[in-house]
């Protein structure tokens, strides 16, 4: 089980992984919030520890923007602050639950597996739009009984544009989300992988189209029966 650590204290990040990775999770840190932010983005994760005061994007921030992309990690977000509205805001954010610092190595991993044990409870094991359907899974995209298997880029692309219903996903963000910290990725790389999911949906009978917006970037929409 992935989990990423975003903090910017080096020592206590890494303490935190170290606490992780003892206890059988695979732990990455992140030392502010624009590397946080990419990385979270790629989806990999089981679970986030976010502290809340960050360099770049702080936590709320980062938290918020994920929510609104449809990404429903669990986040157990960090913080020195004790004051209620803290906590609140936080919450609010889209924060699943919240520590003060200091803590104890024993509740963050009881807080840890409580957000986890709800995650994989709830979690739905594939996205659909329209007549489509992604498992999570087995990265395979299904319409009406047929389906076909998308390679890890498209799946990652396909699912992007599949979680937020009708939501414009930008080529940076594409970008930034799959591709991370691949230093020669281009907006052509997204273009390309755009275009072979259009031959998969169009070879799987699919209503639904990956439509261009100028300068915007793509949106998933459904062709309505004439
Ligand atoms: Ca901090």
């Amino acid at each position: 089980m992935n989990v990423l650590v975003v903090e910017d204290e080096r020592s206590l990040a890494d303490a935190i992984c170290h606490i992780l990775e003892s206890e059988g999770y695979d732990a990455q840190a992140a030392y502010d919030g624009n590397e946080g932010l990419a990385l979270a983005r790629r989806g990999a994760y089981a679970a986030i520890v976010l502290d809340l005061m960050l360099p770049g994007v702080d936590g709320l921030t980062l938290v918020r923007t994920l929510r609104a992309s449809g990404d429903d990690v669990p986040v157990l977000m960090l913080t020195a602050r004790t004051q209620t509205s803290d906590k609140v805001s936080g919450l609010d954010a889209g924060a699943d639950d919240y520590m003060t610092k200091p803590f104890e190595a024993p509740e963050l991993l009881a807080r840890l597996r409580a957000l986890t044990r709800r995650a994989y409870d709830e979690a739905p094991a594939r996205l659909s739009f329209g007549d489509l359907t992604l498992d999570l899974a087995s990265h395979d995209l299904s319409c009406d009984g047929r389906q076909i298997h998308l390679s890890q880029k498209e799946f990652d692309v396909m699912r992007q544009l599949m979680s937020g219903t009708g939501r414009v996903v930008s080529k940076q963000d594409l970008l930034e989300s799959v591709w991370g910290g691949e230093s020669n990725a281009t907006e052509n790389s997204v273009e390309a992988y755009v275009s072979f999911l259009r031959k998969k949906i169009a070879h799987l009978g699919s209503r639904v189209s990956i439509t261009t917006l100028r300068m915007l970037g793509y949106r998933l929409e459904e062709l309505r029966r004439a």
